[in-house]
């Protein structure tokens, strides 16, 4: 069965297109610009890569086109090869701890959430309808970023706020990479052979977030009530005083809005740094001796250890600790930098094999008291098998 993962957001869609019986990813690619002037798509296929300036209005218009090109360019023969399509979305609330098939009361949900994921939402939304116009009532399935995360217990998930917040305005923590996460949690199980490990995720790309994980279930997340909490990322800070918001308002004339943005946009690595979001160019900056970007990274390290060590303890022990998603995969120096902090609780990793990136590999040296390994997230695998096992079992 072959099945489209679908990651539309407000002016982009990215595809993967699998082939279920191997898992395979035929082709992929991303719609990017649309509605905006300069719109084009890029399609990979066979070990090609094909790109394209297309007038793109909305949504329907970049689906039609790679449905088209599908065709076109012999991928599929026709459209009745897919099986199901598997969509991100972001937020589900605390009504979705599991994906499931799309209906007209999920739509509705999604709408209703949207003060929640105000960028994201509505362009899942766009997503799904633009499929449903284009492929009738193949079958459709929705895979929430929050839903891993509805695990936790309520004193993990709750602020220590006024309770009518949460009970009145939905003030929580939902948590957010919940389908990265379980990718990770069912990768350690299929290396190790057992589902009843500990485990610490870190997904640290551009955005980042960890995860403290006990037999396949979510314990907790550095993620919030939304995805601004938790460790320094490329733009965002990450866990701050809130009392910092009033008082730069003041400083700078802004509205809390626009502070919220400059924590959102212009803060993490760039905001430190003075230079770029980007670990690459950080650890370039670092080479030539740069104070700030030094001070980052020594910043973003430390933000990363915090929340291990804090979880090592909530979890009683843990059994792995798993890096992903960009820096995860391949910085070198800040994987090292993180478990040479780690030491003290018996991490011990093998610097030769940590010189690797973008590839599955333990680095944990045999006499470690922890399992430590760098595996590349999946989440449009775990989306496709998600689409097909829901749509197999109906
Ligand atoms: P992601 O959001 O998962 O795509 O991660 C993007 C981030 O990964 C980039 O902003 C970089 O900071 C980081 N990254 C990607 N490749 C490398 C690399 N070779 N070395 C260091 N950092 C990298």
């Amino acid at each position: 069965m072959k099945i489209i993962s679908i990651n539309a957001g407000s002016s982009s869609l990215k595809f993967t297109l699998f082939e279920m019986d191997n898992e395979e990813v035929i082709s992929s690619g991303v719609f990017e610009r649309i509605g905006i002037e300069g719109s084009k798509y890029t399609i990979k296929y066979n070990g090609e890569k094909i790109e394209q300036e297309i007038e793109l209005k909305d949504h329907t218009d970049a689906v039609k086109v790679l449905l088209e090109k599908l065709i076109d360019l012999n991928i599929i023969k026709s459209l009745d090869e897919i099986g199901g399509v598997g969509h991100r979305l972001v937020h589900g609330k605390d009504k979705y701890s599991k994906s499931v098939i799309i209906t007209d009361e999920v739509i509705e949900d999604l709408e209703n959430f949207r003060k929640f994921a105000p960028l994201h939402n509505p362009a899942n939304v766009l997503g799904i309808k633009a499929f449903k116009e284009a492929l009738g009532d193949v079958a459709m399935v929705g895979v929430f970023d929050t839903a891993f995360h509805q695990t936790m217990e309520k004193e993990a998930y709750l602020y220590p706020v006024p309770y009518k917040w949460y009970e009145e305005y939905g003030v929580r923590k939902y948590g957010f990479h919940g389908t990265s996460h379980r990718y990770i949690a069912s990768s350690v199980k299929q290396i190790l052979g057992r589902e009843d490990f500990k485990l610490i995720s870190c997904h640290i790309g551009n955005g980042g977030s960890i995860c403290a994980i006990d037999n396949m279930k979510c314990v907790d997340t550095s993620m919030g009530f939304t995805p601004l909490a938790g460790i320094m990322m490329g733009t965002r800070s990450g866990d701050i005083d809130p009392s910092i918001i009033p008082y730069v308002m003041e400083k700078e004339g802004k509205n809390a809005s626009e502070v919220v943005e400059d924590l959102n946009k212009v803060s993490g690595l760039l905001g430190l740094s003075e230079y770029s979001s980007d670990m690459r160019d950080i650890l370039e900056k670092i080479d030539n001796q740069d104070e700030k970007a030094l001070l980052a990274k020594k910043k973003y390290v430390r933000r990363v250890v915090d929340y291990i060590a804090q979880y090592y303890v909530l979890l009683g022990g843990v059994d792995v600790i798993c890096f992903t998603a960009g820096v995860g995969e391949n910085s070198v120096p800040v994987r090292k930098e993180i478990c040479e902090a780690l030491a003290c609780l018996g991490v011990k990793i093998d610097l030769e094999l940590n010189n690797k990136r973008g590839e599955l590999v333990k680095l944990s040296t045999d006499d470690s008291k922890i399992l430590v390994y760098v595996i590349p997230t999946d989440e449009e695998l775990m989306i496709a098998r998600d689409t097909m096992n829901l749509i197999q079992n109906r």
